[in-house]
This record gives C-alpha cells, sequence and structure tokens, in this order.
C-alpha cells in the first residue's frame, strides 16, 4: 500500500515503505547482507542485462539505501535517486557520470571547502575544469559555457555568504544551452526543493540535517528526470553512445522502459560499481529515522535562527550579522523566492574586536559544540579564521567572505533561552 500525499510531514515517514513483507515489522529492517540469492539463472541474467531491475550485491543496491532513496525522491520530486557514502562522494559522481578528461563543468564560487577543493584540483587532476563564476551574475554560467561544458554547480544557501543562488535563473541558461544543473542542497531541505525551481539533480550531505544527530556519513543524488539526455546527445557521449563497461548499453535507450532515469541508473551501475562509494545500510537507516522529523527539526532550526539572528543585531559586540532575512535588494529577492518556511539553521557575525574576540568568544561556549559541522540537532559554532580558512591570506578569507572576527553558527532545536544565554555569555567573555 502507498500513502498518496504531497506534504513532506507525511512523506518521511510513510514513502518507499510500509511493513516489512517477511515480518510485518513497521520499522525499515537493516538489510546487513551483501549479496542476494537468484531466483533461477533466467532471473540472475535479467538482473544483469537490466531486463528486470532487482538486487544483485550491497555495492550497488540495497533494500535499506533503497527506502532512503525512495523517500527522498518523493520528498524532492524526483524519478529516482541513488544514495552514496558521503556528501563528497554525491558531488564527485554527480559530475563525473557526465563529465571526462577533457571535458569542463561552470560552477558558482560560492561552495563548501571540500566541494572546492574537489573541484579546483581533484577534478582537476582528472582532466574535468572546473570554471568558477560569481552567482550574483546568473549570466557569468553562459558566458562560462562552450561545447564541452556538461553542467552547470552551485549550493541553494552557501555558507558562510549565506546568499541564496539563482537556481531558476540558472536554470533556465541550462536549458537553453542545453547543460543540467546541478544543485547541492544540503543546507536547505524542506524549506527549498530545488527541481520545482527547474534544478535537474540536487545533492545532499546526508550528514547533516537529513540525519540530523550527527552519527552517520553519508550522501545522496536525485535525479529529477526533467532533463532531456537524447535531444543532447552531442553534449552527453557517456548517456547516448554505447557504453563498453556495460556490454555497449546506450543508458538513455536502455531505461525506456524503466522511466527518465539515464542519469542516476548509469551513475548507479557503473560508477557504483567501478568506484565503489556505496552507502552502509545501517548508515542508510539513520538517515531513515533523521529524515522522521526532518520537517519538524527544519521548522526549529528555523525558528531559533531567526531569533539568533534579531537577536545579535542589537549587540553592541556585533558588527554585522549575516543571514538571509538581514539581506537587501536582488539577494533578499532570491531568499524570499527559493526559501519557504524560514531561512535556514545557519547564521553569521562579525565581532567588532576581531580575530582574538573570536578565539575567546569560542573558548568561552558552554552549550555550543565547537566543530567543523553544520546541521546537528545540538547548536554548533565555528571561528573559520582560525580553523576552516586559516590556511588563505587574509585577503583571500576576505574574498570568501570570512573577516578575522568572523563566527558561524549552526543553530540547534535547544530551548532558545539556553541557545541566547549561551552566546550572551560568550560574547561578554569575548569583550574581555
Ligand atoms: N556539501 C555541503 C554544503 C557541506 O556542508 C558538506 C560538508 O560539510 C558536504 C557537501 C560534504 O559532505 P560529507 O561531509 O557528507 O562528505
Amino acid at each position: 500500500m502507498t500513502i498518496d500525499s504531497a506534504n513532506p510531514e507525511t512523506l518521511v515517514l510513510h514513502a518507499g515503505y510500509r511493513s516489512d513483507p517477511e515480518t510485518n515489522a513497521v520499522a525499515v529492517p537493516i538489510y546487513q547482507t551483501t549479496a542476494y540469492q537468484f531466483e533461477h539463472s533466467q532471473h540472475a541474467e535479467n538482473l544483469f542485462a537490466l531486463k528486470e531491475l532487482g538486487n544483485i550485491y550491497s555495492r550497488i543496491m540495497n533494500p535499506t539505501c533503497a527506502v532512503l532513496e525512495e523517500r527522498v525522491t518523493a520528498l524532492e520530486g524526483g524519478a529516482a535517486a541513488l544514495a552514496v557514502s558521503s556528501g563528497q562522494a554525491a558531488s564527485a559522481i554527480a559530475i563525473q557520470n557526465i563529465a571526462r578528461n577533457g571535458d569542463n563543468i561552470v560552477s558558482s564560487t560560492d561552495l563548501y571547502g571540500g566541494t572546492w577543493n574537489l573541484f579546483a584540483n581533484t577534478l582537476k587532476n582528472f582532466g574535468i575544469e572546473v570554471r568558477f563564476v560569481d552567482p550574483a551574475d546568473p549570466n557569468a554560467f553562459r558566458q562560462a559555457t562552450d561545447a564541452r561544458t556538461r553542467a552547470y554547480y552551485a549550493e541553494t544557501l552557501p555558507n558562510p555568504k549565506l546568499k541564496v543562488f539563482p537556481i531558476r535563473e540558472v536554470a533556465d541558461i541550462g536549458n537553453a544551452l542545453g547543460v543540467p544543473l546541478i544543485v547541492d542542497n544540503t543546507a536547505a531541505p524542506i524549506i527549498c526543493k530545488p527541481l520545482r525551481h527547474g534544478a535537474h539533480i540536487v545533492v545532499y550531505s546526508a550528514t547533516k540535517y537529513i540525519g540530523g544527530h550527527g552519527t552517520s556519513i553519508g550522501g545522496i543524488i536525485v535525479d529529477g528526470g526533467t532533463f532531456d539526455w537524447e535531444k543532447h546527445a552531442e553534449r552527453f557521449p557517456l548517456l547516448n553512445q554505447p557504453d563498453p563497461s556495460y556490454h555497449g548499453a546506450v543508458w538513455t535507450e536502455a531505461v525506456k522502459p524503466l522511466g527518465p532515469i539515464a542519469y542516476v541508473l548509469k551513475a548507479r551501475v557503473t560508477l557504483q560499481r567501478d568506484l565503489g562509494y556505496a552507502q552502509s545500510p545501517f548508515n542508510a537507516f539513520q538517515f531513515i529515522q533523521g529524515l522522521e522529523t526532518l520537517p519538524l527539526r527544519m521548522r526549529e532550526h528555523c525558528r531559533n535562527t531567526q531569533a539568533v539572528a534579531d537577536h545579535l543585531a542589537d549587540h553592541a559586540a556585533v558588527e554585522t550579522v549575516i543571514h538571509p532575512s538581514r539581506q537587501n535588494g536582488e539577494a533578499k529577492r532570491r531568499a524570499d523566492t527559493y526559501l519557504q518556511g524560514g531561512y535556514g539553521g545557519l547564521v553569521g557575525f562579525e565581532l567588532k574586536a576581531g580575530m582574538e574576540a573570536g578565539r575567546r568568544f569560542i573558548d568561552a561556549l558552554k552549550m555550543f559544540y565547537h566543530v567543523a559541522n553544520i546541521g546537528d540537532a545540538r547548536s554548533l559554532a565555528i571561528h573559520p579564521a582560525t580553523t576552516t580558512h586559516s590556511q588563505l591570506s587574509a585577503e583571500e578569507r576576505l574574498a570568501t567572505g570570512v573577516s578575522d572576527g568572523y563566527v558561524r553558527l549552526s543553530v540547534g532545536i535547544e530551548h532558545i533561552d539556553d541557545i541566547l544565554a549561551d552566546l550572551d555569555q560568550a560574547l561578554a567573555a569575548a569583550a574581555g
């Protein structure tokens, strides 16, 4: 039985699984198995030939991971998904699935540092050039595109600047030129549905808000099923020409009986098979638990973060508060267009007294954890100038939006009075 609903609160509890057909267990079982018994030799042949879809080996698919994949697909309004071992694996596969040596992608400059490194160094070493452009001007994506451009890439709500990406504007440019838009929605689940705004592929680090409890590393790629890979066959030979790694399959042809899932099916049965970024079924179970309360948690994260932003804005020790609610002009218009139900769980602020005050503030925190992470149910803080951005020069740091006194908070779901009390006492200590 499937539950017919478009509401995220319901989908996260019911999509893709009702009860275990063997045992009637209500919670999704952890299928901790490597392999699956074939019913007979024809069954095995059909599975390998993709004449029917089914379990073969857990590096490629697993029933616990499949529930997570179906739930996130339903939540995003996509066609199908692939669970992988980390958010980094999701970004890497999302690109390597369509780009190879000699190709390029165009990416927003506003990225998580790990993604920046993947793009600027590792993909470069693989022969894939990443052209970075400022997302303030969507036209920059058009200008950087050529015949070898295979994708556009961006984050919905990138920190530290917290300026929402112009999803529709860049997706429209991509539609006109035949280039799909991949959006990392890690910081904005529930409050942004990138596929609805024209993005073609969504990636997540499930490690953050989806898991929500800081227990597991994982990622997921959702194929919107909306990009016409066949129409742009010249740009996408990896999906339109016979694949020697899969007895000459042409992915856009092979998937026709299965739906518009050429992109994600190829990622599963070639890259996931060969590179082995499989998500463990135990982690998938943890993410399924996290998903069940994701809409509730996001509501609280947004409410508490807004209260923190408003509180800090009135504080004598604070120079500036960085939060979408406090932006103006085009940045604010984008935040209001693409985020619904709140502005997310991240807020930044600059301490007037700079670097030393940042150190003192962090050391004085009692409830906030000092960690390089976001999206946990607990409140987290970091001073990027002395940690994540410490390898950069002062000028480079400023260009990424990190001043000496900048502090990033990932506001949790504790009681707001306790959150504000901890911030106030740490701000007092920072003042010296
Ligand atoms: N994308 C964003 C926006 C992130 O913040 C992170 C991690 O911090 C990642 C991707 C990478 O995720 P993971 O740590 O699960 O590999």
